[in-house]
């Protein structure tokens, strides 16, 4: 399935909820959500009455835009989690939070997760020393993301390490002096902030 490339605050609005998806301008005034809290389009303010089955449905898109993935990629994932060991919506978050692009936005080395996909595509970021271009990768504990030595006077990555107020999550740890990260251990559910009912996306694959 093609990547979204419509406007993304309709797609929080549709899920009642800020997905983070504008990078600074999430935080003001500015947001739909603050401003127009209910569901785009004619029929927006109506009340329906949800299915078991749109719950689900609902709570797997909620996902897919937080992280900013296809389709195809979440059933991938969910395929990997149902096969490790332990509770697979847990299993499902992490591997998702543990992803290239999420791991540089939860660095603060980019506004938004569209954003930190942008830089690693264009290839700002070295992965324990080697040059990593593909934001879906997966990282484990102790890897080390950095910005390339060549990228640090672009001024994007200047204004981002310059606003940087050296606070992350606590899985993660960041030295700006050395425009590096690296992952402390990978999250557990409480690590993970996203407002989500992951066991209803197991139901709903589990079909
Ligand atoms: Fe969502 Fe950010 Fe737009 Fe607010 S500003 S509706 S949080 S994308």
């Amino acid at each position: 399935m093609a990547r979204y490339t419509g406007p993304v605050c309709r797609l929080c609005r549709r899920e009642g909820m800020k997905l983070f998806l504008k990078g600074d301008k999430c935080y003001t005034e500015q947001c739909a959500i603050t401003r127009r809290n209910y569901a785009p389009g004619q029929h927006g303010q109506s009340r329906k009455k949800v299915t078991e089955y749109g719950m689900q449905l609902r709570e797997k898109q909620k996902v897919r835009r937080f992280y900013g993935i296809s389709e195809s990629q979440m059933v991938k994932y969910f395929l990997m989690a149902d096969k490790a060991k332990g509770i697979t919506g847990e299993n499902l978050l992490r591997l998702l939070e543990l992803r290239l692009d999420n791991v540089v936005y939860r660095m603060g080395f980019a506004s938004s997760r569209a954003e930190a996909r942008q830089l690693v595509t264009h290839g700002h970021f070295l992965v324990n020393g080697s040059k990593v271009d593909i934001p879906s990768v997966i990282l484990s504990a102790g890897d080390t993301i950095q910005v390339k030595e060549k990228s640090r006077s672009s001024e994007k990555i200047k204004s981002l390490i310059e606003n940087h107020n050296g606070n992350t999550v606590k899985w993660i740890s960041v030295d700006l002096d050395q425009f590096k990260g690296s992952i402390v251990t990978e999250p557990t559910r409480e690590d993970i902030d996203i407002p989500v009912e992951e066991h209803l996306i197991v139901e709903l694959y589990s079909k």
